[in-house]
């Protein structure tokens, strides 16, 4: 797979269809990746993560996918590989974010269960470190696929989060995703028991079958759970998203380099399927960043967001989750206008 760097006409036409009356001035970015090929093993590594992503060639990217806006900022982390010198990512990418010019860049580091907590803890204490990243791979189990949140995030991870208010980016696994019971008892338990950590379940919760997003419901009780959007290419799942957790919980994300593959991921009975363009002839297909606003605007536009609310996914909610500010239960259902008591059983 290739990162675009340019546009065709078609990916322009579809990209102001995104955008124009949409897309408000400030956005910042809650889910990108930077990438430095030299600490990964080679062997199996996709095109587009044999070179190096850096910030400048991410701020570059981001232009081409919302031009007219003003990046105000992102929250980024090391892709995930399997075979990877983890610390070598980390370090490089921190300095990296301690090169940048304007904006406000911050990063999570990619955590294996096996990880010291105190490699993250100085970090997170001064604020150079917002959370953590764990991943599926790092679980230790052979098809990571089917792993259990707290074989890939052991209660350390929620420690450390809940202790300095850090951000978790869990990516669940397990093909029901955040519709597995197990998965669910998990984030609840934790959840509760850590109400420090910020917890981002990216992809609407890996709601990549919109279908699996019905499971949200289990969680909106929570406060301290958020969503992202990156990477999802249906309108479905992010409105059902919007419904179950309401606009402020609901953040904008890109999932760079993602955003600038050509492709589609599409519910497909109980999973769902990834088509890229370099896979099909004539595909006809845009990049994933353009699809994914598109049918951000289609949730939102279905749901009645407008204004405000659409300000708050593309900027206010990432400003308030960066300051460390997880509103109540009351005030999370006072900006809905519905009964607290309701979100609490629902
Ligand atoms: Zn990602």
């Amino acid at each position: 797979m290739m990162i675009e760097n340019t546009l065709t006409q078609a990916d322009r036409n579809l990209l102001n269809e995104a955008l124009d009356g949409f897309v408000p001035e400030r956005v910042f970015d809650i889910h990108g990746h930077l990438h430095a090929a030299q600490f990964c093993a080679q062997d199996g590594l996709a095109d587009h993560l044999k070179k190096n992503l850096n910030l400048s060639a991410y701020r570059r990217s981001l232009e081409l996918l919302l031009p007219g806006r003003k990046l105000e900022g992102a929250l980024l982390f090391p892709f995930p590989i399997r075979e990877c010198d983890r610390g070598g990512l980390n370090a490089w990418m921190f300095s990296e974010l301690t090169n940048q010019e304007a904006g406000s860049f911050e990063g999570l580091a990619l955590a294996s269960p096996g990880d010291n907590p105190e490699t993250f803890e100085h970090g997170m204490r001064e604020g150079t470190c917002l959370g953590l990243k764990p991943y599926h791979y790092y679980s230790g189990r052979a098809d990571t696929m089917q792993a259990t949140v707290e074989e890939f995030v052991p209660e350390w991870m929620w420690e450390l989060c809940n202790r300095y208010e850090g951000i978790l980016m869990i990516h669940l696994v397990r093909e029901a995703g955040v519709s597995d019971p197990d998965n669910q008892e998990a984030l609840i338990r934790l959840c509760t028991k850590y109400p420090g950590c910020k917890l981002i379940l990216p992809h609407i919760a890996r709601s990549f079958n919109f279908r699996t997003a019905r499971g949200l419901k289990k969680l909106a009780r929570l406060p301290n759970v958020y969503v992202d959007t990156s990477a999802i290419t249906e309108a479905e799942g992010i409105r059902i998203a919007l419904d179950l957790l309401g606009p402020e919980r609901v953040l904008f994300g890109t999932d760079y380099p993602i955003s600038h593959l050509r492709g589609h991921c599409a519910t497909a009975g109980t999973t769902f399927h990834w088509f890229y363009g370099e896979e099909i002839e004539n595909s006809q297909l845009t990049l994933v960043g353009i699809d994914s606003l598109l049918s951000l605007r289609q949730a939102c536009e279905q749901a009645g967001i407008k204004g405000r609310d659409v300000e708050r996914i593309f900027f206010g909610n990432a400003e308030e989750l960066l300051l460390r500010k997880i509103p109540t239960i009351e005030a999370v259902s006072a900006q809905r206008s519905i009964d607290p008591v309701s979100l609490l059983h629902l």
